[in-house]
């Protein structure tokens, strides 16, 4: 276990996933891949990019990787030189969501197939499919964290307590999900007056932070602490966050510019070091957490039927013999040219509590604070 430079994801059980579907893949050799992901500076598409660039490489596949630094018309350009390299298949995890339309046209006449990764790219009939995690079941586990903390009943109006929430970029079609996700669970007690949100900040469009960006949320944060919760009177008790860059910055800001003495609940997403070494400190509650070795294993096995000339559907999940869990959906996800078929994975929430056995045991992480290879 552990230690094999050429395994993309981690040892023991994250690579027996890959290595187990890599094998029921059939070589496409000789066949161009191209990657495109959106930045390095947030880090969870690192992992991506080099779990795919394994996998599909694994596969005797020669890969393209590209990383756009957060800008949208880096990514157009970054696609634009894929399609003039003659790439065989665009993987796609967009900027900004309804952007891509042009440059995905080209590449649809260039008979280029395009699986949209993660993020759903809106506004273009040249996508096939689209693979992510469940991303409203995040937001749901997210909330749902929040009211067994706090041990909330629907019909309890005993005690009261503040929140307040940040959400992820509005250019990426995943934020509004997460959002609408945790207020599934949430909106009920609001509505109630169980949870109050002292800043008053309770839709999607108030609470987003541009870029996911760390710096935003944290500012953001600040300024909500020193508007409505410098009284010393007034405790914040949950801080609900849609994903680790975000909680990042907003436990920055709780840690320099909060008065009150309680620590607030603070979720997250993704299990980024920082995060996932701040839950083990107790600064932060939660992350839910998504195994990307596993999504770069479905885009694999995907990507590789359609390089074979076959369309993929609900039966690749079975024939691949995937280890983890992943719904075939072909009624969520509308991209406004119509509903794009989706592999769906299944999200898992990680705690203090349960980090060793569900990160470490699975060695997917090592308790040194570090994913073995990123
Ligand atoms: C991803 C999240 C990630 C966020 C910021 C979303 O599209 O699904 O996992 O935290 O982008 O990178």
């Amino acid at each position: 276990a552990g230690g094999q430079s050429s395994a993309a994801a981690p040892s023991s059980e994250a690579a027996q996933d890959a290595a187990g579907s890599a094998a029921s893949a059939p070589a496409a050799g000789g066949k161009k891949v191209g990657i495109s992901m959106p930045t390095k500076s947030l880090e969870r598409w690192n992992r991506d990019g080099s779990y795919l660039e394994d996998q599909f490489e694994g596969k005797g596949c020669s890969v393209e990787l590209t990383y756009s630094d957060n800008k949208i018309d880096q990514q157009v350009k970054d696609i634009e030189n894929l399609i003039a390299d003659k790439v065989d298949l665009l993987v796609v995890a967009a900027i900004d969501g309804d952007s891509l339309s042009n440059v995905l046209n080209t590449a649809k006449s260039a008979n280029i197939p395009v699986i949209s990764y993660d993020r759903l790219i809106m506004n273009t009939d040249a996508i096939s499919y689209y693979v992510s995690f469940d991303n409203f079941k995040v937001g749901q586990l997210q909330g749902q964290f929040v009211v067994d903390q706090l041990g909330l009943k629907p019909d309890d109006k005993s005690k009261s307590y503040n929140i307040e929430f940040t959400a992820g970029d509005p250019a990426d079609n995943n934020a509004t999900y997460f959002f609408n996700g945790a207020m599934d669970l949430l909106k009920p007690y609001i509505d109630a007056g169980i949870l109050k949100i002292p800043s008053g900040q309770k839709t999607f469009q108030q609470v987003a932070t541009q870029s996911w960006d760390t710096k935003n949320a944290m500012n953001r944060m600040q300024n909500i602490l020193g508007s409505y919760y410098s009284n010393g009177k007034t405790t914040l008790d949950v801080a609900l966050c849609s994903n680790d860059s975000t909680a990042l910055g907003v436990t920055q800001a709780i840690g320099s510019d909060y008065m009150g003495s309680n620590t607030p609940i603070i979720t997250g997403q993704d299990g980024d070091e920082a995060n996932l070494a701040n839950i083990i400190d107790g600064k932060q509650s939660m992350t839910v957490y998504k195994a990307v070795a596993n999504e770069a294993v479905a885009t694999l096995d995907i990507g590789m039927a359609m390089l074979n000339g076959q369309k993929p559907d609900e039966s690749l999940i079975k024939s691949s013999g995937w280890k983890f869990d992943c719904s075939y959906d072909t009624k969520s996800y509308d991209n406004k040219k119509g509903i794009i078929p989706s592999y769906l994975l299944v999200p898992t929430v990680v705690t203090k509590d349960n980090i060793q056995k569900e990160l470490v045991d699975t060695g997917y992480y090592t308790m040194d604070g570090k994913y073995p290879k990123a």
